[in-house]
């Protein structure tokens, strides 16, 4: 089957270059299972460009870019498959339990602030003025505006969807093996004995995307890290932002459903759901708010947020295969970095912009040589 674009992978990552490259190219995507279902399912759709960042870097930029395309994304959406992605700008609250935590975040945030990123520092009556559900030990925290959140699930489903009225091929249950390399180039992606080619190869298969037989040196792996969830449900919505404390996070969905997050497990491919993590999220949900000690959970799950060895995105051509593209390694912020992924690689194949350097696959093939 022959495309000008070949995807592997059908989450949000895949799914978004798709959606972008469909408008000047014949797209396939192949996915393993259903599009959609894996870490883009599993997450909990917060937009922390500003809650997630330590320092003013390319990877800070480009979240602070991606979170700014979410407006103009959801309305695109909604027009074309009448799918309401639920983003919400509501903005995000930190919330301190100490005085130590007040202080330590302070000094986290001054360099925001000096960049001219609206950051507000509040006191635990003005919180309890914004969410009166929350605990009355909240001593202090802070108001990032501009962050917010997304219904994931609600997102891959409309992307997939904008994606097939706009042509995009998608192959599902189909996991690709191996690559074909003749001359420096990939010739053919192979599902058993189907063979997928095209001019460009997209390899977007998130924790699973150097587990397929590439034909050419890759220098460095992609790992699960596991993060396991915990849904409660109130009969109406309780909080209006998404709300950050010190050991985890609550996301308040439209529909009175509160998404509690998350471990993070160096535990393989293990999808087991564990009673030591259903504690743990127990806790640190009711140590934002009691009031929420007395639901019981109503559903849990994992998922697997793929990382490279140093946490970064690894966006871009690889230097051995010239017809190759790279997609992965979003590790704790694919869904917020989903609209300039699809951006940055659908300008390389168009030959127009410019990826960030720190996200090169060539850092690990210099690395590699050295
Ligand atoms: C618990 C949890 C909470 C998270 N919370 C957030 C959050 O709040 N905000 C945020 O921005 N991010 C969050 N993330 C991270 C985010 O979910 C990921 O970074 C993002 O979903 C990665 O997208 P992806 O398309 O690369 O991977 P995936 O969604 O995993 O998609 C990869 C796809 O490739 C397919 N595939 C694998 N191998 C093959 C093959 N051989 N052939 C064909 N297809 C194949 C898989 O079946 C899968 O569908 C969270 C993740 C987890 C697990």
């Amino acid at each position: 089957m022959d495309s000008d674009v070949l995807i592997i992978g059908g989450g949000v990552i895949g799914l978004s270059i798709a959606r972008e490259l469909a408008f000047d190219h014949t797209v396939t995507v192949v996915e393993r299972g259903r599009c959609g279902e894996e870490a883009s399912s599993a997450a909990a759709g917060m937009l922390g460009a500003q809650a997630e960042a330590y320092g003013d870097d390319q990877f800070f930029r480009a979240c602070i870019e991606s979170r700014e395309m979410f407006p103009e994304l959801a309305a695109s959406l909604f027009e074309e498959t009448g799918i309401d992605v639920g983003l919400d700008r509501k903005g995000t609250l930190l919330l301190s339990f100490s005085e130590a935590d007040i202080a330590a975040r302070s000094e986290r945030f001054a360099w925001q602030k000096a960049a001219g990123f609206e950051i507000e520092q509040l006191s635990a009556t003005e919180l309890r003025r914004e969410e009166p559900f929350i605990s009355t030990d909240v001593l202090g925290g802070f108001y990032l505006p501009n962050d917010g959140q997304i219904d994931n699930r609600k997102l891959v489903e409309a992307l997939r969807r904008s994606c097939e009225s706009r042509g995009v091929n998608i192959v599902e249950d189909t996991a690709i093996e191996r690559l074909a390399v003749a001359g420096g180039k990939v010739t053919g992606a192979f599902a058993g004995e189907a063979k997928f080619s095209a001019d460009n190869v997209v390899l977007a298969a998130g924790a699973w995307g150097t587990q397929i037989d590439a034909g050419f040196d890759l220098p460095f792996v992609i790992k699960p890290m596991r993060g396991q969830m915990l849904q409660f449900r109130t009969a109406k919505r309780l909080f209006d932002h998404v709300i950050v404390g010190q050991r985890g996070y609550i996301v308040p969905r439209s529909d009175g459903r509160v998404l509690s997050g998350a471990t993070m497990d160096d535990a393989g491919f293990d999808e087991s759901v564990t009673n030591e993590a259903t504690a743990r999220l127990i806790e640190s949900t009711t140590e934002i708010s009691p009031s929420l000690g007395a639901l019981k959970v109503q559903d849990v799950w994992t998922g697997f947020r793929p990382f490279a060895p140093d946490r970064m995105p690894v966006l871009g051509r690889v230097p051995n295969a010239e017809n190759v593209l790279l997609a992965l390694g979003h590790f704790r912020n694919g869904i917020l970095l989903s609209p300039v992924t699809a951006k940055y690689i659908a300008d390389e194949i168009r030959g127009v912009g410019s990826i960030p350097a720190d996200f090169s696959p060539s850092r690990f093939y210099s690395a590699a040589a050295a």
